[in-house]
């Protein structure tokens, strides 16, 4: 039993052209590093292709680094501005 799924199926609409093709099952991408960290993953990769798969990996980890960053900032700013609306809204006489 494998516990890798299978690849579902995939079809470029006609008039558009796939970015990247896998070079092993043809499978198409969008982009370059989708195709990657795909052949990365899935196939035996080349040294040439273990090396885009390993940029490939760093680039969207430091993506994601910058995603979670942003998430941070605004979580502290929601909860700056409410804590600041709770202040003005007691204060208010009433
Ligand atoms: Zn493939």
């Amino acid at each position: 039993m494998s516990d890798v799924p299978s690849a579902p199926e995939t079809a470029v609409p006609d008039g558009e052209r796939e970015a990247a093709v896998c070079p092993h099952c043809g499978r198409p991408f969008v982009t370059e590093r989708q195709r990657a960290l795909h052949v990365g993953e899935r196939h035996d990769a080349t040294p040439a292709e273990r090396r885009a798969y390993e940029d490939a990996r760093e680039d969207e980890s430091d993506e994601l680094f910058r995603l979670h960053l942003k998430v941070v900032f605004a979580v502290g700013l929601l909860y700056a501005a409410s804590v600041v609306a709770g202040v003005v809204a007691f204060s208010l006489p009433g």
